[in-house]
C-alpha cells in the first residue's frame, strides 16, 4: 500500500541551526575511522530541485514476537530517488525488498544500472540504530554480507549507541568462513565492502549526520532499563518533510520535544487490550518499555503530525483490528498501522 500526506507548511525544530554549525566546524577534524559521509559541508538540495517527494518504506514492522508477514523492524527513508537511510535492521527485512522489483513499486528504490530487473540493494550503505536489542539488529549480518555479495562496493556506515562497534566486529568475526569462501570464489573480490564503519554516540547525541539531503538528529528515549545514550529516536529533516522515528520507548517527554513540526511520526505501539491480558510480570515490563495506543494518542496530539504511522506493533494476543480500533477511539488525527512494504510520502 502507499499513503500520501497532505502537505502544509511546517516549522523546523529550532535547535537544528546551532547544532549544525557545531557539526560543520567539527567536520574538518573528523578522523578517517568515522563514516565517510558524516558531517559534510556540501550545499543542501532545495525542495524545488527534488525529482520526487521523500518517501518512507517500512521494510520490517515486526517485534520479538513471531508474526507471519512481519519481518524484523527496519525503516528506510528515500530522498530524491537517490540516497537511502536505513533505521534499524531486524531479522529478514531485506526479503521485503523483493516487492520493489514488481512493476508498481519498481523505481521507488534506486535501481542498479547493471541489473535493472533484479533487486541489487547496493544503496543500503547507511544504517542508524535506535538501540541494540536483538529484534533491531538481527539483520545486520544480512545487511553487511548479503549486500556485499549483491555487489555493494563500499562498507556500510553504521551509527548507534556504545556497543555498536562490538556488534559489527562480532558479525565480521563470526562470518569469517563465509567471507573467506566468497573472497576465494566469487567474481566480486574486494576485502573491505563486507564491513561496517561505526560511529557510536554519547549520552547526548544531537545532530549525528548531515549530507546534501538530510540532517539526522538522535535523541534519548526511555526503553526499559536502557539508560541515556543507549536508546534513541531519530529526527530526519529532508528538504520537503520532517520524519521522526520513535525507536522503542515508553512515553517520553524528550520525544515530544524533538518531534515538534514532524510531518510523519513513526511510533512504536502496543495494544492496551493485549497488555491487560498478559501475566502481571509481563505487564510491568511492557509498561516500562513500550507505549499503549491510548498513550500514543496523547503523544500524537502534542505533536500533531500530518500522519501518524504505527510501527513495531505489539499485539500481545489482541487482533490487528483491535489495535486499530483502540487508536481510532483515542485519536482523531490521520493514522495508519504499517505493514511490511508500505510506502508513505
Ligand atoms: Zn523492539
Amino acid at each position: 500500500m502507499s499513503y500520501t500526506i497532505n502537505r502544509t507548511t511546517r516549522f523546523l525544530f529550532p535547535i537544528t541551526g546551532t547544532i549544525m554549525a557545531v557539526v560543520l566546524s567539527m567536520s574538518s577534524a573528523a578522523s578517517a575511522s568515522k563514516p565517510a559521509s558524516t558531517a559534510t559541508s556540501e550545499a543542501r538540495v532545495a525542495v524545488e530541485d527534488l525529482v520526487s517527494p521523500t518517501q518512507v518504506v517500512t521494510l520490517g514492522t515486526g517485534t520479538p514476537n513471531i508474526i507471519q508477514g512481519r519481518a524484523g523492524t527496519a525503516t528506510a527513508v528515500i530522498v530524491n530517488h537517490d540516497e537511502v537511510y536505513l533505521f534499524d535492521a531486524g531479522a529478514g527485512f531485506m526479503e521485503t525488498l523483493a516487492e520493489f522489483q514488481d512493476e508498481d513499486k519498481r523505481g521507488i528504490f534506486p535501481v542498479s544500472p547493471s541489473y535493472p530487473t533484479f533487486m541489487y540493494p547496493t544503496f543500503l550503505d547507511k544504517l542508524f540504530l535506535t538501540h541494540l536489542d536483538s529484534d533491531h539488529i538481527l539483520g545486520i549480518p544480512e545487511l553487511l554480507l548479503r549486500g556485499w555479495v549483491l555487489e555493494r562496493n563500499q562498507p556500510v556506515s553504521v551509527w548507534g549507541p556504545e556497543g555498536t562497534q562490538t556488534v559489527v566486529d562480532g558479525v565480521v568475526e563470526a562470518y569469517q568462513p563465509d567471507i573467506q569462501h566468497r573472497l576465494d570464489s566469487l567474481p566480486i573480490g574486494q576485502e573491505a565492502p563486507y564491513t561496517g564503519i561505526v560511529e557510536e554516540f554519547g549520552s547526548e547525541p544531537g545532530v549525528v549526520y548531515q549530507d546534501r539531503y538530510v540532517t539526522v538528529t538522535a535523541f534519548n528515549v526511555n526503553h526499559g532499563t536502557w539508560e541515556a545514550g543507549e536508546a534513541f529516536g531519530y529526527r530526519i529533516e529532508a528538504p520537503d518533510k520532517t520524519i521522526v522515528i520513535s525507536g522503542d520507548t515508553r512515553p517520553t517527554p524528550n520525544l515530544i520535544e524533538h518531534a515538534q513540526g514532524a510531518d510523519i511520526l513513526l511510533h512504536e505501539v502496543m495494544s492496551q487490550t493485549g497488555l491487560e491480558g498478559l501475566p502481571q510480570k509481563w505487564q510491568g515490563y511492557m509498561k516500562e518499555a513500550h507505549t499503549t495506543t491510548g498513550q500514543l494518542a496523547d503523544i500524537a496530539r502534542q505533536i500533531d503530525p500530518e500522519l501518524l504511522v504505527m510501527i513495531h506493533p505489539l499485539f500481545l494476543g489482541a487482533s490487528e483490528n483491535t489495535l486499530v480500533d483502540e487508536m481510532a477511539q483515542a485519536y482523531d488525527g490521520k493514522f495508519e498501522l504499517a505493514d511490511d512494504g508500505d510506502v508513505f510520502d
